[in-house]
């Protein structure tokens, strides 16, 4: 049986037996969303929409993730599909029916729908039919807090990644064109790191400022320089980011503050260039402050290290989307998103693949208009139940 056979006819039957309870599981989602670790309740739907199916189901991982284990028709590999649960600070203006019933708590990163895209895989994979075709097993990886927080992580070092072969997620990806799906082998998405700067200056009068160390001035300079690291020290070819998205400073108009606050981000994608932007950045701000008769004290932090895709994952994947949904609905990316995502620490430990969803030309991750048009859950949900069938089909 070649693969264009195997995979027909899997799209309609998702959408037919379980489109309609993979959208009403999202808007439940939806309108209850939790950050971080934090996502009891959302852990108690998936569970709930899990009942009755014949998976070993482990809970409290990573806090309140949830590990759901599908024993497939054969003994051969294990594979993982992993979805994030946890929703965003942000307050919701979609004006949605089932819009978030929590002010400043909004799913704007559509975690919402992975989660319910993976329920609905498990769910078509547990009929008789798809599950004897697994030789092997499925892993339903849910996790908590991948907005900071590192919750791939956690469940990492609770074992989760053990005896597991390969692993894949979805994420929905606005500005690529709706019901596309698009990966790329290597570096997908960005090592995201973090660094807060305090300036030390001497505070005084506003009409005296030379009997002061301005720290308004000195971190001015400072944002200003900060800028010439990736300008004038990357290679113009390798991809950087370095963004102050904090300052803070000083409580009167005409008082000058003791001291100000940078705080800020730095995207990487090559290893030796991320373990050397600390050192530079630290350099450079304190030459700029001392020059100015201040000083600085860098506090930098290492967080969600380079998404990199297994070069094979990677093609079974588009492979995969090509057969299922048709070869121009699968696309290779060019270059990676300088965004983070924590599915970064499962790849560490496996081969796998980050996929993006295309949900067309709608408002962007992390915005609170972010919305999409749910005809995509039951493809991407196909998607998954269908990356595992390919994996595990040998
Ligand atoms: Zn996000
Ligand atoms: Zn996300």
């Amino acid at each position: 049986m070649d693969t264009v056979q195997r995979f027909e006819g899997l799209e309609e039957e998702v959408r037919e037996s379980f489109g309609e309870d993979i959208v009403s599981l999202r808007r439940e989602i939806h309108r209850e969303p939790e950050l971080g670790f934090d996502t009891k309740k959302t852990a108690e739907k998936v569970l709930s929409a899990l009942d009755g199916l014949p998976l070993e189901i482990q809970t409290g991982v990573a806090e309140n993730g949830i590990v759901a284990t599908l024993k497939g028709g054969g003994d051969g590999p294990t594979v993982a599909l992993r979805a994030d649960m946890d929703a965003l600070p942000i307050h919701e203006e979609t004006g949605l029916s089932f819009a978030s019933e929590t002010d400043g708590k909004m799913h704007a990163c559509g975690h919402d729908g992975h989660t319910s895209m993976l329920v609905g895989a498990a769910r078509a994979l547990c009929q008789d039919h798809l599950r004897e075709r697994l030789n092997g097993t499925v892993k339903f990886v849910f996790q908590p807090a991948e907005e900071g927080g590192g919750g791939g992580r956690v469940m990492v070092e609770e074992g989760v990644a053990d005896g597991v072969g390969s692993i894949f997620a979805l994420h929905l990806w606005p500005g690529l064109e709706f019901g596309k799906a698009a990966t790329k082998a290597g570096p997908i998405m960005a090592a995201a790191d973090a660094f807060e700067m305090e300036i030390k200056g001497k505070g005084g009068h506003g009409a005296m400022p030379h009997m002061t160390a301005d720290a308004v001035v000195i971190a001015a300079q400072v944002v200003t320089a900060l800028q010439t690291v990736v300008a004038r020290e990357v290679n113009p070819v390798e991809p950087a980011v370095l963004t102050i998205g904090e300052i803070e400073a000083g409580t009167a108009f005409n008082i000058i503050p003791e001291t100000a606050r940078l705080g800020g981000t730095v995207r990487t994608v090559d290893a030796d260039l991320r373990k050397r932007m600390p050192e530079r950045i630290e350099e450079l701000a304190r030459g700029v402050a001392r020059g100015m008769r201040g000083d600085v004290e860098l506090n930098y932090r290492f967080s969600y290290p380079v998404t990199r895709n297994d070069a094979g994952a990677a093609k079974l994947a588009l492979n995969v989307a090509g057969e299922l949904f048709g070869e121009d609905r699968a696309v290779e990316v060019e270059y990676p998103s300088m965004g983070g995502e924590d599915f970064a620490f499962f790849l560490e430990e496996l081969p796998g693949a980050y996929v993006w969803l295309g949900v067309g030309d709608v408002s962007g991750l992390h915005t609170p208009r972010f919305a999409f048009d749910e005809e995509i859950l039951p493809q991407g949900a196909a998607l998954l139940a269908a990356l595992a069938l390919e994996s595990l089909s040998g």
